[in-house]
């Protein structure tokens, strides 16, 4: 049963500045502070208390524009979010961070009217943002969250197993389905709910492909050594092959090479 989300905000310590110069300012850029940022996001909070997995449970005054960046991000600690935010500023602004850091003012004399015009409008985005991204983040004090946190869920079901922890019931998955790490988690916790069968599933549907395409270039790589081709050469002479002959699979493949263009 889904907890209603409002239900989980008491979990969260609140972030204050702890000097009063840094009052009303965005935790994240210094900007003027309009929103309130959940770390971790309330959207997320729920999986993450049944996870038992490490997260700071903290609020910090944030400006619109952080708040939008960071929305829904699955950081669960605050120096990471730093880290988050600044990289996606700096992604938003490259442009005008790059007419920032290019162009001096002297410059825009030499320049016809409409240019200068609309250089300098980039170097003001591009101080501004450069300003944003220097911004160090505040001390803070925070009063203590009123409640004490729930206990973590107790039973994890992994294809009919049972286990008692989320790691454990993760390294099972790990050993024994030979997942990828980051990107299993990731379904587990966007996409799946939290369900372990549920992402099985959906990995192996959605990843099973690479691994083939991973055993065929292993393939060609010892097909190219054995007969001393070059691999890019044989790569791209098994998929002409294959093309035209939907029927043959790598091995096919490989061997009519050999036949029609290397033992011969
Ligand atoms: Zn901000």
């Amino acid at each position: 049963m889904k907890t209603y989300k409002a239900a989980l905000r008491k979990y969260y310590k609140q972030g204050i500045a702890k000097h009063v110069e840094h009052a009303k300012l965005c935790f994240y850029c210094g900007c003027e502070a309009t929103d309130m940022d959940f770390c971790p996001p309330l959207e997320h909070a729920e999986l993450i208390l049944e996870f038992d997995e490490q997260a700071d449970f903290i609020t910090v005054p944030s400006c619109y524009e952080c708040f939008a960046l960071l929305h829904n991000e699955r950081v669960l600690n605050l120096d990471a979010r730093v880290k988050k935010l600044k990289a996606k500023l700096a992604d938003k602004y490259a442009k005008a961070l790059k007419v920032y850091y290019m162009w001096h003012e002297s410059e825009l004399d030499e320049m016809s009217p409409e240019f200068a015009h609309s250089i300098s409008a980039g170097m003001a985005l591009g101080q501004e943002a450069a300003t944003r991204l220097a911004f160090v983040p505040f001390a803070l004090e925070s009063d203590e969250a009123e409640f004490n946190k729930p206990s973590a869920k107790q039973r994890f079901v992994v294809a009919g197993h049972e286990f008692s922890s989320f790691d454990q019931a993760m390294a099972h998955c790990f050993e024994n389905f030979g997942v990828n790490k980051s990107k299993f988690y990731d379904l587990l916790v966007k996409e799946c709910d939290g369900d372990f069968d549920k992402a099985l599933s959906q990995y192996n549907h959605r990843f099973s492909k690479p691994q083939t395409l991973d055993i065929a270039k292993t393939k060609i790589q010892n097909f190219a050594k054995q007969h001393k081709q070059n691999s890019d050469f044989v790569a791209r002479a098994t998929e002409q092959l294959m093309k035209k002959d939907a029927k043959l699979d790598i091995d096919a493949a490989l061997a009519k090479l050999y036949q029609d263009y290397i033992a011969r």
